[in-house]
């Protein structure tokens, strides 16, 4: 059993799939690894530490793929890259599948079978390999710490001889995974919090941070499936913005992470929102990837209107590789652990495993998904 890591060929990706604690793990249970050389760079991860761990290094991707039976990766790898590994090779990664059939057709007909960690379903026992909650927690600390440095005022009140330094006011919309560690950031920072969510249950995990919930009668629970909210009717869309507007224009520093699974994400704060808040205030969309909560966003750049600053850059985990690694790696090795049959040293995948069938794209050569299975036909 071989396990193969790359080094992360995506731009501006900082994290690697593997942790020298995750390599010795996966020693430990019978498999041989390879890593191609500089993996780590970039999240404080030295060779020499993969090769303590007992990795072999490769100084090219080739070398490490070669004869691999599992290819772990964060983002989906280029099929090229991959030519060499074991026939019917594991591919456990991001894989991005919406609106990528071409590079999803190519791995299956190379004969990978392809995992999308992103699919884990958000059951109590895939919570060890819930890779959007373990970097959503992080991309809503990591927020905070931007919007910081940016507001270039101080955070907490302070009370000295040269006078009141008053504490920032922070707005959180969208209290999920990222808002919540959001909140409790800001206010480990000092900051007076406020947050709102169109789910109703939220409200209690807000306060419990020490955070205000901000909500309106007009706004019924809008829970949906699964936990996540459900699209606002216009008229709840409506309530909603008459609702935050006031609100916003009083803010030091917004932080929006409003999704709802499968669309865009919603439009929360317009440009006349922006227009009504004071220069220097801040604010960071964590929704950019999918289109961003702020009319003003523009994915993947930081934006200054009427002195407002609008931050809308990508893979905010990644800002943060080292720990963004440390705990993507760990989800990682509790999935493909479950793979592994300890006694045989081998893999053994358990193909009707509910895990297993949430988060399979492509096998023996199709795409297998049911979500993609059809566009790829
Ligand atoms: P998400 O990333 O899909 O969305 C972020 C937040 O935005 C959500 O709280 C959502 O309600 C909110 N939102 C959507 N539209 C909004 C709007 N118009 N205005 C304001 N807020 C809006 O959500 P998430 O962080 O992935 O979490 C979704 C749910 O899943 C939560 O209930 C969370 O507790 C739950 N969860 C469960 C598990 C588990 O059981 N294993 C793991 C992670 C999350």
């Amino acid at each position: 059993m071989k396990i193969a890591v790359m080094r992360e060929r995506a731009g501006g990706e900082t994290r690697v799939a593997a942790t020298p604690e995750t390599v010795a793990k996966l020693i430990g249970f019978g498999a041989t690894v390879s890593v191609e050389k500089g993996a780590g760079d970039a999240s404080r991860i030295l060779d020499g530490q993969y090769e303590a761990a007992g990795a072999s290094l490769e100084a090219t991707a080739a070398a490490a793929v070669k004869g691999a039976d599992v290819i772990l990766a964060v983002r989906r790898p280029e099929v090229g890259a991959l030519s060499g590994a074991a026939k019917g090779a594991l591919v456990l990664a991001v894989a991005d599948p919406y609106g990528n059939e071409a590079a999803l057709a190519a791995l299956a007909g190379a004969g990978f079978s392809v995992l999308a960690m992103e699919l884990m379903p958000r059951i109590t026992r895939a919570q060890v390999m819930d890779v959007l909650s373990s970097q959503a927690n992080l991309a809503g600390y990591q927020a905070v710490i931007e919007a910081a440095l940016a507001y270039d005022r101080a955070m907490p009140m302070m009370m000295t001889a040269a006078g009141t330094v008053r504490a920032a006011k922070v707005f959180v919309m969208g209290a999920g995974v990222a808002g919540l560690q959001a909140i409790a950031t800001a206010r480990r920072l000092g900051a007076a919090v406020s947050a709102t969510d169109v789910r109703a249950a939220a409200g209690e995990q807000v306060e419990s941070l020490g955070a205000k919930f901000i909500m309106t009668d007009a706004l019924k629970d809008a829970s949906g499936s699964g936990g996540y909210a459900r699209e606002l009717t216009p008229e709840e869309q409506a309530a909603q913005a008459e609702l935050v507007a006031g609100h916003i224009a009083k803010q030091d520093i917004v932080v929006t992470t409003a999704l709802i699974p499968g669309r865009p994400a919603p439009r929360l704060v317009t440009k006349a929102m922006v227009e009504s808040m004071a220069p220097g205030s801040v604010l960071v969309d964590l929704a950019a990837e999918r289109g961003g909560n702020v009319e003003l966003t523009r994915p993947g750049e930081v934006v200054v209107h009427n002195g407002v600053t609008i931050i809308g850059l990508l893979n905010r985990a990644g800002k943060i590789a080292a720990t963004a690694s440390q705990l993507y790696a760990k989800n990682l090795l509790a999935f493909l652990e479950t793979m592994i049959d300890k006694d045989a040293k081998a893999l053994k995948v358990d193909w009707e495993d509910e895990l297993v069938k949430a988060t399979l794209l492509t096998r023996d050569g199709a795409v297998v998904h049911p979500n993609f299975a059809e566009a790829a036909s």
